[in-house]
């Protein structure tokens, strides 16, 4: 019993040691200078918010990033490995509405809370490049950034409608409206209001925002689909319906009278499908339509019907399913010409056209557009057939929708193809004028205005003589008062606080109006990885050239819920920057990792549920080595993890078994330290083989494939088959010297995983210098190599023996094998073996009869 106290492996005592000796070498997990001449390696976990707790999901995210960076360290790279918080934000508010306390101080508290808790979990990062994305320090370069970009017309100031999330009482983004609710309050419906808002050019950067993801083949898949999606590019064509006289008669057909009506309303719709402009029965505008205003201002019986239609679409926007809506229209009692055959069409107003998609007008054309068909025939609308397949044989359901076809009832463009018509058609509104080619994007400008206190101040200034004045780079920054009363209620805050509100001009010296929105916290998180670089520079936001060593990051690593917000502003700020001459790299990060959520009991860990881990709980009943170490075990990283205490305690009794396997044999490796290794065979070469197959698989994961899940799979292998061998270790079966290099590459194979322990063993074993700077183990291909395969043989499927083969043993060599094998004999006397297969190195079936 004695004995077996004595080698208790004991986390509380080793951990908390070796976070103080991390803690007092600042340069452990410090990025080393540009000029080091190592390969660089930038590795980054998203910032988290400083919500004052870390959860499980922090703890899975954090250890996949430090397990890498910590492999990266040992295959002699300089790492940038950097931690910091995105800390602007609504939570901070309602914390000081409830508490009293100001978002300065609750937010500073909340921070040092979770720091304590990264530094308890044992996470190697260089806290000297802590980047905190309230403080001045940083935030004076978001209010730089804006002023530039300013500049250069990517920034501008327009009333618009706006998504407005009555609990947070402020505008949100289109992206940060989920299902029609707000992506903060999952059960609160967005409204939508008209306000002045400013916007950041987003849309400037549309084109190379979607070609670039092309690029990106170090993303997930489903990130780049997602933000094709989300950037949605149609090809089609802008046309001119005219707005025809509203005496009737009097309009003549043909397309030759197009010049005396220069002067008429032009209605311009977007079509994807110019091919089918003959087979258009009506125009629909959206209710917002400017001209929908005219047609109503004299007509009140059609402007009820109208508002009926705009408060559908509200509601259906709300609900978030505008694509759902069910469709309803009025006939205006309006009529439009068709350009290329001046034919009147009447117009319409429908729920499901968009003002601010497109042109907010579309032609509708029934015969060939599920849309339109499904709105004609509930409408009694005619449906002219325009298109047909190439083989006229073919029968025709209509709506016919694809573009494998010819025109039909086109007049002169009778018999083109649909491709080729849609380039004759283009080519002719541009020649007279009453249309052109297009490209449309479901991306919208970024709105950024936020009616919040507890962000970047906008730093512009209303001046009635001058108008928009921006703040002098000089005066930079424009800081937040730091007392204030927050109410959430009546606009921003900052306009109740006088002395910030007033100003004098910087233009004329006159009295003016600070603007007091502040800046939507995705700016902060669009570019806080630069200033990791250079996180104290106060000349710039950073040094370009330092930058440019580091950049593009070599791995992302966060949840996928950032795919569209974050990871597509952080892109387009890159590319901002780029053209601001600040960097040359295109993209933020060359390879993105999105891990899985962890959850328990089948949900989500939320306090609502009370499934919730508390990483601190886990730490202190099992160490931080065995809950990092489990959260990289349970699950692939990319896949959900479900959370089982037991597979954490399991874990734990694992790193007791390597504690004490190690502990037993230190004294034997340490004294063959320097003593020269003897050929291995037998045992010894049997337990080398493995522990360099063991390595070989770890570097390959560590190399892109990451499966961690089996990596530790293959740790705990090894430790298992060194354990068996338990009695002829010690009674001196293997040599000390393959005992040495067993122990030793354990260890180090650990130290991304384990650190705390993996420290501990690598003192144990009598090495200098932290484990962190020893050289990760190369794996010795030949002696990976397994000598002899066993390979299975079956008989028309069912298996019947083994034979064991060299492992470059030839297809034939095996087949010989199998037939001549005994058991094979016995069961194919007096049968015919119709067919050998030979999967090599796997498997041989015979197929007999
Ligand atoms: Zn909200
Ligand atoms: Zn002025």
């Amino acid at each position: 019993m004695a004995e077996e106290n004595e080698l208790r492996y004991d986390p509380a005592a080793i951990e908390p040691k070796w976070q103080q000796r991390w803690a007092a070498d600042p340069t452990l997990y410090a990025a080393e200078p540009v000029s080091c001449g190592k390969p660089k390696y930038y590795v980054l976990e998203m910032l988290p918010y400083p919500s004052g707790q870390l959860h499980m999901g922090h703890v899975r995210n954090y250890s996949i990033g430090d397990a890498l960076a910590r492999h990266m360290w040992m295959r002699g790279y300089n790492v940038l490995h950097p931690m910091g918080w995105d800390a602007f934000g609504l939570p901070a508010e309602n914390a000081a509405l409830k508490n009293n306390t100001p978002p300065r101080e609750w937010t500073q508290a909340n921070i040092a809370a979770m720091k304590r808790q990264m530094e308890r979990l044992g996470l190697g990062y260089d806290w000297a490049t802590e980047v905190t994305t309230c403080l001045p320090d940083y935030y004076r370069w978001n209010q730089w950034f804006f002023l530039r970009m300013y500049e250069k017309g990517l920034v501008y100031r327009k009333k618009s409608k706006v998504n407005w999330c009555p609990e947070c009482a402020t505008v949100l983004a289109n992206e940060q409206v989920v299902d029609g609710c707000c992506w903060r309050h999952e059960t609160t419906q967005v409204e939508q209001r008209d306000l002045v808002q400013w916007f950041f050019r987003i849309t400037a950067y549309a084109q190379e925002l979607l070609d670039g993801l092309d690029k990106l083949e170090g993303w997930p898949e489903k990130v780049r689909t997602m933000q094709r999606n989300w950037i949605g590019r149609s090809e089609g064509t802008e046309v001119d319906f005219f707005l025809a006289e509203e005496t009737q008669g009097t309009e003549k057909q043909g397309t030759g009278n197009r010049e005396q009506g220069s002067e008429k309303t032009r209605i311009r719709v977007f079509t994807t499908r110019v091919d089918t402009i003959f087979g258009a029965t009506s125009v629909q505008l959206a209710p917002q339509h400017a001209l929908v205003a005219q047609f109503t201002a004299a007509d009140p019986a059609l402007k009820a019907q109208v508002d009926e239609l705009i408060e559908q679409q509200k509601k259906a926007r709300e609900a978030g399913d505008l694509g759902a809506i069910e469709k309803h229209g009025v006939a205006t009692g309006r009529f439009a010409t068709n350009p290329y055959n001046g034919e009147r069409v009447p117009i319409w107003v429908a729920n499901y056209i968009l003002a601010d998609y497109g042109t907010g007008a579309i032609m509708s054309v029934p015969a060939h557009d599920e849309r339109d068909f499904e709105f004609a025939t509930k409408y009694d609308l005619p449906i002219v057939q325009v298109i047909r397949p190439e083989d006229a044989t073919l029968a025709v359901v209509l709506p016919f929708i694809s573009e494998d076809g010819v025109l039909v009832n086109s007049g002169q463009y009778d018999g083109l193809s649909c491709t080729e018509a849609q380039k004759k058609l283009q080519e002719i509104a541009a020649r007279d004028s009453f249309g052109e080619a297009k490209v449309v994007f479901r991306l919208k400008d970024w709105g950024v205005s936020r009616q919040r206190y507890w962000g970047t101040p906008i730093p512009m200034i209303h001046c009635e003589k001058d108008g928009l004045v921006q703040v002098p780079d000089e005066q930079l920054p424009v800081v937040l008062p730091a007392q204030i009363e927050i109410t959430q209620q009546g606009g921003s805050p900052l306009s109740r606080v006088p002395e910030f509100v007033n100003v004098t001009c910087p233009k004329c010296g006159g009295p003016a109006k600070r603007e007091t929105d502040t800046m939507d916290t995705f700016v902060d998180s669009s570019w806080y990885f630069y200033r990791y670089t250079d996180a104290k520079n106060s000349n710039a936001p950073f040094d370009p050239k330092i930058a440019q060593y580091w950049f593009p990051i070599d791995q992302y690593i966060g949840g996928v819920e950032h795919a569209i917000l974050h990871l597509i502003y952080s892109r387009f700020w890159t590319k901002v920057m780029r053209d601001l001459g600040l960097i040359v790299n295109d993209e933020p990060a060359q390879r993105l990792f999105t891990q899985g959520m962890v959850i328990k009991d089948g949900a989500k860990m939320s306090k609502s549920k009370g499934n919730v881990v508390s990483p601190d709980d886990m730490v202190a009943r099992y160490g931080a080595d065995a809950a990092r170490m489990y959260s990289l075990f349970a699950a692939p990283p990319d896949r959900d993890l479900d959370w089982q205490e037991d597979g954490v305690a399991g874990v734990s009794r694992f790193l007791a078994r390597v504690w004490r396997l190690a502990t037993k044999y230190a004294p034997v490796a340490r004294a063959a330290r320097g003593q020269q290794p003897a050929a291995p065979t037998g045992l010894s070469l049997k337990l080398l083989r493995k522990l360099h197959q063991t390595i070989a698989k770890i570097t390959l994961d560590f190399e892109g494939r990451w499966h961690f899940n089996t990596c530790v799979a293959a740790i705990m292998e090894l430790v298992n088959e060194i354990q068996a061998s338990d009695a002829q270790l010690a009674a001196g079966e293997v040599p000390a010297p393959a005992i040495l290099e067993l122990l030793r590459s354990l260890v180090l194979l650990l130290a991304p995983f384990a650190p705390h322990l993996a420290a501990e063993l690598w003192e144990t074993l009598g090495e200098e210098g932290n484990v962190l700077r020893a050289s990760w183990p190369a794996s010795d291909p030949e002696l990976a190599k397994e000598d002899e395969l066993a390979i299975p043989v079956q008989i028309n499927g069912k298996l019947v023996t083994v034979v064991r083969m060299a492992v470059d043993a030839s297809t034939k060599a095996i087949e010989a094998a199998a037939l001549a094998d005994e058991k094979v004999q016995s069961r194919t006397t007096g049968k015919t073996v119709v067919k050998v297969i030979v999967v090599p190195r796997k498997l041989v079936n015979l197929v007999v009869k």
